[in-house]
Formats: C-alpha cells, sequence, structure tokens
C-alpha cells in the first residue's frame, strides 16, 4: 500500500498540527489546501503542497494520480457554527456538495480509504451526557448537518464501492503543537480560547461569553476541550487500521470532561497570571448548552490514552504560542520539516 496521504485542509489548525505528526510517523503527505482559511507558514517548507480547491476534479484527479493516493485524511472544511447559521449556503455548499464531488473523485480515481474530520455538531443537543456514538444524530446548524451529510454519503460509498471509512467526531480542538510552532490563528477569530489569550495579551478589550443562563451549575455552556495534538495522533491511530479492523465508523474524540465557559477563563487567568476581563452577552445562535464526549469507544479498540488530559496543560500551550505569536502567523517563516 502507498506511504503517501492525501491530507485536504492540511495547512489549518488541525490539519497542519496532522501534517507534522503524519511525516513523524514516516508518512509522506500530500497537502490540498485553498489557502482560504489556512497557513502556509504552518507547514513544513518541503512538503508536496498543492494549493487547490478539493471540488476541482481534474486537479483531485491529477493529484491523487500522480502521487498514487489510496489513503486520504478530509479536513477541508468550514466549520464555524455561527457562521453556518448565518449562511447556511455556504456550509452546504462548500463542505457538503464540494465534499461529496471530492469523494466520488477519490473513489473514481483508486482511494481505497477515508478518514473524515467529523464534528459533535452531529448530535444537536444531548439528550444523554456524556455523548456516545450511539446518540441520536440530530444536527441543530448547518455545519452540523453538512458533516453529517457526508458521513452519510461516505456510508453509502462504503456499501456500494467498499470504501473504507471512519468518521473522527471532534468536540473542541484546543491548545497548540508548541514543538512544531502550530497554533489556533482563524481570521476573524471566534473561538473561546484564542479569544481569551488574545485579551490577556491586550489585543481585544474582553471576552464576550454567550449566553448565562444556560441549566449547567454556572449558567455558561460546558464544552470538552481536547488538545490538538491527540486528535492528530488519533488520526494516525484510525489510518493504520482503517484499511481493515476497525470495529466501527464513527469515534468521539473528546477527554471525557466538560468545562463551563466561565471555569476555561478562571483557569487560563490562572496559567497566564493576568487578568481577563469578560461580559457576559446573549447566547451564540446554534450552540448546544453541554457538550462532552464519552470517548470510551475510541479508548477501548486503541488502548490509548490522550496526553493532555488536563485542560490547564492544553491552555498552557496555547498561551505559550499566543505570547510567541502575539499576530498569529503574520511575519512567520517556516524551518524546514
Ligand atoms: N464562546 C464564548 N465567547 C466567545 C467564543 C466562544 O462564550 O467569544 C463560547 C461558545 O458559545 C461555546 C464555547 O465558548 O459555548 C466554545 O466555543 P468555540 O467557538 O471555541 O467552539 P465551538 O464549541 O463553537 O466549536
Amino acid at each position: 500500500m502507498s506511504n503517501k496521504i492525501l491530507v485536504t485542509g492540511g495547512a489549518g489548525y488541525i490539519g497542519s498540527v496532522t501534517v507534522w505528526a503524519l511525516l513523524r510517523s514516516g508518512y509522506e503527505v500530500v497537502i490540498l489546501d485553498t489557502l482560504a482559511k489556512g497557513h502556509r507558514q504552518a507547514l513544513p517548507e518541503t512538503c508536496t503542497f498543492v494549493k487547490g480547491d478539493i471540488g476541482d476534479t481534474s486537479l483531485v484527479r491529477q493529484v491523487i494520480r500522480a502521487h498514487g493516493i489510496e489513503r486520504v485524511i478530509h479536513f477541508a472544511a468550514f466549520s464555524l457554527v455561527g457562521e453556518s447559521v448565518e449562511h447556511p449556503l455556504r456550509y452546504f455548499q462548500n463542505n457538503l456538495v464540494q465534499g461529496i464531488r471530492f469523494i466520488d473523485t477519490c473513489v473514481e480515481n483508486g482511494v481505497t480509504s477515508f478518514i473524515l474530520s467529523s464534528t459533535a455538531a452531529v448530535y444537536g443537543d444531548p439528550v444523554h451526557i456524556p455523548i456516545v456514538e450511539t446518540h441520536p444524530l440530530a444536527p441543530k446548524n448547518p455545519y452540523g448537518f453538512s458533516k453529517l451529510g457526508l458521513e452519510q454519503v461516505l456510508t453509502s460509498y462504503r456499501q456500494t464501492h467498499g470504501l473504507n471509512v471512519a468518521f473522527l467526531r471532534y468536540f473542541n480542538a484546543a491548545g497548540a503543537d508548541t514543538m512544531n510552532g502550530i497554533g489556533e490563528d482563524h481570521t476573524p477569530e471566534t473561538h473561546l480560547i484564542p479569544i481569551i489569550f488574545q485579551t490577556a495579551l491586550g489585543k481585544r478589550e474582553k471576552v464576550f461569553v454567550f449566553g448565562g443562563d444556560y441549566d449547567t451549575p454556572d449558567g455558561t455552556a460546558i464544552r470538552d476541550y481536547i488538545h490538538v495534538s491527540d486528535l492528530a495522533q488519533a488520526h494516525i491511530k484510525v489510518l493504520e487500521r482503517v484499511g481493515g479492523g476497525l470495529k466501527h465508523l464513527a469515534y468521539n474524540l473528546g477527554i471525557g470532561k466538560g468545562y463551563s465557559v466561565l471555569e476555561v477563563l478562571t483557569m487560563a487567568r490562572e496559567v497566564c497570571g493576568r487578568e481577563i476581563p469578560y461580559e457576559i452577552t446573549g447566547r451564540r445562535t446554534g450552540d448546544p448548552p453541554i457538550l462532552v464526549a464519552s470517548p470510551d469507544r475510541f479508548h477501548a479498540e486503541f488502548g490509548w490514552e490522550p496526553q493532555f488530559g488536563e485542560l490547564r496543560d492544553i491552555l498552557a500551550s496555547a498561551w505559550q504560542w499566543h505570547q510567541t505569536h502575539p499576530e498569529g502567523y503574520q511575519g512567520e517563516a517556516r524551518g524546514t520539516a
């Protein structure tokens, strides 16, 4: 089997950390990314990088054939819940329509295994916590629908074409890969932890906490934050078995512990030793009150525990990156792998 992995969205936050982890594990990597959201500076200078779109069928065909690609990890997607509620078509078009076209082109050109970057948003508002993979699938925003749609398309391709598939449903990716200098940098930034540390650095006046009236102990929303390097390692574990030997199609990736927005703020303040002003405002449309994973299926099958089991360590890694990259990737020069 070819050792070359096609990674779409490989210049994004989780994608780039996974690219470095794949290279370190001895894989060759071909990255396909539009750079609309991703950062070329997040990648090694010497990697095989193709600037382009997953919906560009002739480009995808050419990349797969030229490199003899058999396995794909598909990260490329828009991933903001709030934006997806405001611009549903953008999400259905980019994630779902282009994604379906991409899957079909992959299968037509000899791809045999496909790992999908999926999300806890496929579950919608939880009926029970922690969320197991058999929890009802009821997305409450277009982002979650678009990912669930791709899961279903892949399930059909599995039945019809024998495609090996795995869906990795991430909870909240967080932290930085400090070894390779990779952190979270979106434009505009909407994620809680980068916003907290930008505020700690004085780049924002305060953090707006979205919703103080949820049915949670302190009234703010609860999430399960998993370190981005642990996510990357999980992809490699799945890659090793996706050609045969996976017991399930879907796996939750979280640490199994939930923290409220105020708890994250308090811990972040302790980690950086600075004041972080905040103000509680209205809820953000499309946000479920609580998302906490049961990671038991993944842990049982792979006998694997996250390296970063404590939110404090996740926050410390993020803080380190933000301190050394106060402007994100702007002005960053990249060394070699
Ligand atoms: N959040 C917040 N203020 C912000 C950004 C996020 O209160 O400026 C909350 C958000 O409503 C959610 C949690 O923090 O409850 C994590 O949000 P994030 O956007 O980081 O990730 P998501 O859960 O949307 O994937």
